[in-house]
């Protein structure tokens, strides 16, 4: 019993192994902007980008096609990127995140 108590709290405070980051831990905290393009000739529409943004960036139209509906959720994790199985989607930073980057070069 000690034991279950235990493992909550672990889990409450570590990340997974492996886990993206939500963002969501510091959602004050300002990052940099993303565009995140899809090459729809490449694309299998197979929906794992979709699946494993930890943002909800991406979702699937009519036809089961991934599409962007929220870029400005995009943290730049690069999970949806590095699981595509056929290299279909790309996330690049467009703006840095503004002062506090601004602060950091100084
Ligand atoms: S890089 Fe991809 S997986 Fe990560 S938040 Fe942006 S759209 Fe989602
Ligand atoms: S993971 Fe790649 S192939 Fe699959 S839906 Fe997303 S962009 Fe298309």
């Amino acid at each position: 019993m000690d034991q279950e108590s235990g493992s909550e709290k672990e889990l409450g405070q570590s990340q997974e192994a492996g886990a993206a980051p939500t963002g969501d831990e510091h959602p004050e905290k300002p990052h940099p902007e993303f565009e995140i393009d899809i090459f729809r000739d490449w694309c299998k529409s197979c929906g794992i980008c979709v699946a494993f943004c930890p943002r909800q960036c991406l979702g699937l139209d009519e036809n089961g096609a991934p599409v962007v509906r929220d870029a400005k959720r995009c943290t730049g994790c690069r999970w949806c990127e590095i699981h595509c199985p056929d290299f279909a989607i790309c996330v690049r930073e467009i703006a840095p995140a503004g002062e506090q980057k601004a602060e950091e070069a100084d």
